[in-house]
């Protein structure tokens, strides 16, 4: 079977799969304090189709998925879709995005359904800061998520995700290094980008990887790069002298990655994403609801794909800001 290829010839291995675009956070880098307009439920695709296209990604070269949202633990059953997903062959990695929220919750049910991978965005371990980035003051049922999520043992490692904001990440990179290392959880900083519903992005608002590199290795010394010798891996990830913990930086945009990217993005209503600054879409729940056979379906993702936008273009004067908010597309 022909491998999914770009025009450019790059490899695309990993889909992200958006299973709801409601989220229990209206994180100001993301989503208005009111919400967005939801989906209708019969706007979103179900499980068996998600679990098709899934399927026939797989069979043509996705070895990757990750699950997001919104929020995906607000999907209903999120867990029997984990199982359904778990059980397609090829299939090399399964994983989750979460505020962490309902973790305490669901942590037991995900893990016997077969996750082994969960990344936990928290942007701030100070609960007023927490709760002035999220608009909700919940930081303690997140760190009661994740000291859930450490009776599961079989999900490893945990990663934090935090986004970098200038004038409100700095004072905070040592106490997340001192968390994540007590914790053995793997850290990553998410430079901020022009995907918020509200547009207050702006330039100087970026906190750059290189930055918070620095702030560490003045406190720890020089830090030690380790790969895994994937060109598409996103982060920039090191280790500390001692060899304990590991941090990483995403640094999409002071460096871009997009010439090794390898991702796509299906959106909770089935519309497909080259790019997460895509300005077009594939619709492919029109065809996931037609009579389309298999490989009619496989096709429609392969001409997707083949269109995949070379780059963005943050800090270009071509730069078009994505139709989406990154609640919509899948973060
Ligand atoms: N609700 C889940 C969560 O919080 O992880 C999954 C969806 S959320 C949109 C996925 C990730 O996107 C989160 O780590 C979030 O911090 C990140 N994100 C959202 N807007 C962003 C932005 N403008 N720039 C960088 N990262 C962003």
């Amino acid at each position: 079977m022909e491998l999914l290829v770009d025009s450019y010839g790059r490899r695309i291995k990993s889909m992200r799969i958006s299973v709801t675009d409601k989220c229990n956070f209206r994180c100001t880098y993301c989503m208005p304090a009111e919400g967005l307009p939801w989906l209708k439920k019969a706007e979103i695709l179900s499980f068996e189709e998600i679990v098709r296209i899934s399927q026939l990604a797989v069979s043509i070269g996705i070895e990757q998925i990750r699950l997001t949202g919104g929020e995906p633990l607000v999907r209903r059953d999120l867990p029997e879709l984990i199982r359904q997903l778990k059980q397609i062959e090829g299939l090399r990695s399964l994983s989750l995005t979460t505020n962490g929220i309902l973790l305490k919750q669901q942590a037991q049910a995900l893990a016997e359904a077969g996750l082994t991978r969960v990344n936990v965005s928290l942007d701030s371990l100070v609960r007023e800061k927490f709760a002035k980035v999220t608009r909700r003051d919940q930081m303690d049922r997140v760190l009661e998520g994740l000291d859930e999520l450490a009776k599961y043992p079989s999900i490893h490692p945990v990663k934090i995700n935090a986004v970098a904001m200038r004038d409100f990440s700095e004072e905070e990179v040592l106490d997340f290094v001192r968390f994540a290392r007590d914790k053995a959880y793997v850290m990553r900083w998410i430079e901020f980008m022009p995907l918020d519903a509200d547009q207050i992005w702006r330039k100087e608002d970026i906190l750059t990887g290189d930055e918070i590199k620095h702030i560490i290795e003045e406190a720890h010394g020089p830090l030690i790069q380790i790969t895994n010798g994937d060109p598409a891996e996103t982060a920039r990830r090191y280790t500390f002298s001692d060899g304990i913990g590991e941090v990483g930086f995403i640094n999409p945009v002071s460096h871009p990655f997009c010439s090794s990217c390898d991702r796509i993005r299906l959106t909770a209503d089935g519309q497909l994403r080259t790019c997460l600054f895509a300005t077009e879409e594939t619709d492919i729940r029109s065809v996931l609801r037609s009579a389309a056979s298999d490989e009619e379906l496989i096709q429609v993702l392969r001409k997707a794909v083949w269109h995949k936008e070379l780059k963005h273009y943050i800090g270009d004067k071509r730069f078009k800001r994505a139709n989406r908010s990154m609640s919509m597309i899948g973060g």
